[in-house]
């Protein structure tokens, strides 16, 4: 089951059975606000779940991620 919206959504969005540790996260934005650095967003993974918090600076340019992954698929024991 889908919920929300479509936008924004990579080419890419179907699992691919891998052996990777790590899936390509879905992220769809819950919610954004504009800061003096740019735009925050607030997303999470429609896959595992996770959270986590990216900047978009320019409009012209993709988000960057400023935090790690929260919760999801990704939490757990640090791997450092
Ligand atoms: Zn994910």
């Amino acid at each position: 089951m889908v919920e929300g919206m479509t936008l924004l959504e990579p080419t890419e969005t179907r699992p691919t059975e891998t052996a990777t540790a790590t899936h390509e996260h879905a992220w769809q934005t819950r919610s954004s606000h504009r800061t003096s650095t740019g735009v925050v967003r607030y997303v999470s993974c429609v896959s595992c779940g996770g959270n986590r918090i990216d900047v978009q600076q320019h409009a012209d340019e993709p988000p960057a991620a400023v935090s790690r992954v929260v919760g999801g698929e990704d939490s757990g024991p640090a791997a450092t």
